[in-house]
């Protein structure tokens, strides 16, 4: 069976066919459809019989594919690796949602068709997309896992080194939740532990600030062990395959682990330094901009973002000043170049290619 494809714009269908293919494959697996404000099927896939979950889904944001990539992974490993999964599955069953949220993935919308965050229903699931979650997650869950994607500007602290994957155990104000969450610092710290030196550097701790609402909070607040996956940007990498490939290890080996628990005295979660913001798509230092009091040296930074409707990418220009402090996954020094018109570069002023000087070509790429 085919890998499918990476595109940062992962559209329904094209998940769903794969499922069907999967699920013709496979005798481990059997699948529940529910269905989304506009009717799209929403697939759960099942294995095993234990009482006690692993549930894990992705896509509640539905422009953020990551992470069910590197579900659909993880299940051909599964298929492939009988022994993890029977591992797995002498201790848990398996429950699995790739794409919560399929009306935001059509119009690669964080939220639903109601427009709601599905990730602020973890109190009250107004839609039918978030009660689902919360049924799957009703019967008996020991673990969930979240997974997302978060903007390219998050870096390894303050550093330049990109976040291409953010852990969290959220936040908890039970009793029962600080014994979960410990259990969730426990088993990112092991499978942090798996990751090539190289790969582990590009890996920051998500904000835990405690947001009631939150699916993760909601859970913690159970007392289900929850692990919050953040699938970011690295260079060169606009459809997130670098993301897709430390997710899917990240998952492999933390259910490696689940399924065969060694004890741990590892609290690496908490060396993970936080996200910091510090990361632009483009950087171009030391522009010269032609004013009516003479020529400006300015630093302009500019976010990459899909339109899926023009199957194209525009290029939003976040900032114009001394970005000195600030880095760039292409960062270009523009002193010895020819001066630009000010008033062609307004913040928050969105760019195709054609705006954008023909010198400047190479640096506003998308491969
Ligand atoms: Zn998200």
């Amino acid at each position: 069976m085919d890998r499918l494809q990476s595109h940062i714009h992962l559209q329904p269908e094209r998940l769903h066919a794969w499922i069907l293919d999967f699920l013709k494959h496979t005798t481990r697996w059997r699948s529940e459809i529910a269905f989304s404000v506009e009717g799209r099927p929403i697939y759960t896939l099942h294995a095993g019989n234990e009482s006690e979950r692993i549930v894990i889904w992705s896509q509640m944001h539905g422009n953020e594919a990551t992470g069910t990539y590197a579900l659909t992974d993880l299940l051909l490993t599964l298929e492939e690796d009988a022994n993890l999964l029977n591992n797995l599955l002498n201790r848990y069953s398996l429950v699995v949602v790739p794409m919560l949220n399929p009306d935001g993935a059509a119009r690669f919308s964080r939220y639903n068709a109601i427009g709601s965050d599905l990730n602020r229903e973890g109190l009250r699931a107004l839609s039918p997309e978030a009660a689902l979650l919360k049924s799957l997650l009703g019967k008996n869950a020991a673990w969930a896992f979240n997974l997302h994607d978060q903007r390219t500007l998050f870096s390894v602290g303050s550093t330049s080194v990109p976040a291409t994957l953010s852990l969290l155990a959220p936040s908890t104000i039970t009793q029962r939740g600080e014994q979960a969450r410990l259990n969730a610092i426990k088993l990112i710290s092991n499978t942090l532990e798996t990751f090539e030196v190289n790969d582990r550097k590009y890996i920051a701790r998500f904000s835990d600030e405690y947001y009631p609402q939150a699916m993760g909070e909601w859970c913690t607040d159970r007392g289900i062990s929850t692990v919050l996956v953040e699938c970011g940007g690295h260079y060169h990498d606009p459809h997130r395959t670098i993301a897709r490939q430390m997710c899917f290890h990240f998952l492999k080996n933390a259910l490696q682990h689940l399924s065969d628990p060694v004890a741990t005295s590892s609290i690496a979660y908490f060396s993970l330094p936080i996200n910091g913001q510090n990361l632009r798509d483009v950087l171009l230092r030391n522009a010269k901009l032609r004013t009516p009091a003479g020529t400006v040296c300015a630093d302009l930074s500019f976010t990459a973002i899909y339109y899926p409707a023009e199957k194209m990418w525009k290029w939003q220009l976040e900032e114009v000043g001394d970005l000195q402090l600030k880095f760039g996954y292409i960062e270009i020094d523009l002193s010895d170049a020819d001066p630009v018109e000010h008033y062609q570069w307004k913040p928050l002023t969105l760019y195709t290619l054609e705006d954008i000087p023909k010198t400047w070509h190479p640096w506003f790429t998308t491969t």
